[in-house]
């Protein structure tokens, strides 16, 4: 059965207080009527413990990390691995961000063994992709999405394939406040399924978690939320208010 989920992307933003408070507040909203589909919080790396302590009662709640490192462990300044992660409860790992492949130049390479590094440890990544604006303007963002997907999910297997979500995020909707319209996440979503469906079979493709990530606030959550291969969102901005982060869990139907 497709999993429905929202998941937030709290990215550089809020202190320790400000963070457990955010936590606090979300979880404190959402236990007066908890929601059916799991809701995935994915923090900068400093909240996990504490995160992990607020929700360890709470079974709709997953911890999510931003990124990773695809190696266990070593001399690798800076980084965090996949077991560290899991040492801390964390369950989701977003891989392929725009921001990571734009800002920290990570290539196709560099997330594909992510993906796998998270996979191999048992934790589910959140597989992102998504056009610039130049590139619709051309007209080619369904081969510019396909090609994100055959060089990090295509290669693979059908039992590992099972365990991602994948988030379509086209860049120029990512902090923009201009969200793709509902019709455009749709036929993005259908045809990212198309492309699951050709290598992995229909059941793995109609089992497939599509979210749909980019200016995603109460106000759109619904008419998003509501096209048939949208099964959530990736929430930046708007996580990042316990109200209306609520609200855009609510609107998940
Ligand atoms: C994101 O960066 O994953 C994102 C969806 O951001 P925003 O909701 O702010 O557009």
């Amino acid at each position: 059965m497709r999993t429905k989920m929202v998941a937030a992307n709290w990215k550089m933003n809020k202190f320790l207080v400000e963070g457990l408070q955010l936590a606090s507040d979300i979880l404190v909203s959402l236990e007066k009527n908890p929601p059916k589909h799991p809701v995935v919080i994915c923090p900068p790396f400093i909240h996990l413990a504490d995160l992990q302590r607020l929700f360890k009662e709470t079974s709709y709640i997953h911890l999510g990390a931003q990124n990773c490192y695809y190696a266990d462990s070593g001399a690798f300044t800076g980084e965090i691995s996949v077991p560290m992660l899991a040492s801390l409860g964390v369950r989701y790992v977003i891989a392929g961000h725009s921001e990571r492949r734009q800002i920290f130049c990570e290539t196709d390479e560099i997330v594909s063994r992510k993906v796998k590094a998270i996979l191999l440890h048992g934790l589910r990544p959140i597989f992102c992709c998504g056009e610039p604006l130049a590139v619709r303007e051309k007209n080619q963002h369904f081969s510019f999405v396909e090609q994100q997907i055959s060089a990090s999910l295509l290669p693979l297997s059908a039992e590992e394939i099972s365990s991602v979500t994948i988030a379509y995020e086209p860049i120029w909707a990512i902090g923009t406040g201009v969200n793709a319209t509902p019709q455009q996440a749709q036929e993005m979503h259908a045809f990212i399924r198309s492309l699951i469906e050709k290598r992995f079979g229909n059941t793995i493709a109609q089992n497939m978690t599509l979210l749909y990530g980019g200016s995603v606030n109460p106000a759109n959550a619904t008419s998003l939320f509501n096209q048939t291969d949208v099964d959530g969102g990736l929430v930046g901005g708007a996580s990042l208010k316990a109200d209306d982060f609520v609200k855009i869990i609510r609107a998940l139907a």
